[in-house]
């Protein structure tokens, strides 16, 4: 029997990057995935039928993480099609990276409802099923920026040190009915959300990783595979870095 056989995993912006990879991954294990996105449908597609050639359920939701409503009626539609949620993982994620004085409040806010108001939306519709079927692992994706802070990002590093604030305190308050919430702290990751820094300076950040390299989604994934399942059953309320030594 595989690992995640018989579960269902909602795993939020899996159109690409690392969302996509986690998909696989929790697909790879057995199962069921539902996942949503923003704009690309296409991508969506390709992903529901690359899912699908695992022998899981798989359906992608076009649903805008930020929104509280769409949330609603996404968790809504997902019990209703999967009768269970048993794997949550928030990962849907912007950056609008900008010095103080140059940030906009628009970029203020849109990172907030991005990175950190999503984390409440969905978390709050699935923790009454998780309480009732007794059971649940929520995994959070924040950043290292979120532990270390990054000039010019004020607004990402606030974000994801939220992201931390509220998966501690949602471990605390829901370990008691075996519902586990832990965060990632992803460092440098090829993905398009690093596919805009210069060669140049990916030079200079790779100086700095002791593992000398940038990692892939699928080393991020391969981390939320082991939160979300029982491998670590007594692993509540942590950070993981994931970030190649960097944040030692
Ligand atoms: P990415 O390649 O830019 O992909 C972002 C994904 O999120 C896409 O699937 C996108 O959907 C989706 N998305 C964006 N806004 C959304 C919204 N409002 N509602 C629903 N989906 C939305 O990013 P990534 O590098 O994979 O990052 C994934 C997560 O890891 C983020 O939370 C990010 O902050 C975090 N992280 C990344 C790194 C890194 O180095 N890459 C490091 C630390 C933390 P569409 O395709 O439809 O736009």
């Amino acid at each position: 029997m595989k690992l995640l056989e018989g579960k269902t995993a909602l795993v939020t912006g899996a159109s690409r990057g690392i969302g996509e990879a986690i998909a696989k991954k929790l697909a790879e294990s057995g199962a069921n995935i539902a996942f949503t996105y923003l704009s690309s449908a296409e991508k969506a597609m390709a992903l529901e039928n690359a899912l699908h050639a695992t022998g899981v359920k798989a359906i992608g939701y076009k649903s805008d993480a930020s929104s509280f409503a769409e949330a609603e009626k996404l968790v809504g539609n997902v019990l209703m099609e999967f009768q269970t949620i048993d794997i949550v993982v928030n990962n849907a994620g912007i950056t609008r990276d900008n010095l103080i004085l140059r940030m906009s409040e628009q970029q203020w806010d849109e990172i907030m409802t991005t990175n950190l108001k999503s984390v409440f939306n969905i978390s709050k519709n699935v923790v009454k099923p998780m309480m009732k079927q007794r059971s649940g692992s929520i995994i959070n994706l924040s950043s290292i920026v979120g532990i270390t802070g990054n000039a010019g990002q004020t607004n990402y590093a606030a974000s994801k040190a939220g992201v931390i604030g509220f998966t501690k305190s949602l471990a605390k308050e829901l370990g008691s009915r075996n519902i586990r919430c832990n965060a990632i702290a992803p460092g440098f990751i090829e993905t398009d959300m690093t596919h805009g820094i210069s060669e140049e300076m990916k030079e200079q950040f790779k100086k700095n990783i002791p593992l000398g390299r940038y990692g892939s989604a699928e080393e991020v994934a391969k981390v939320v595979l082991f939160l979300a399942s029982d491998l670590s059953s007594y692993v509540n309320g942590q950070v993981i870095s994931v970030c190649g030594g960097l944040n030692t």
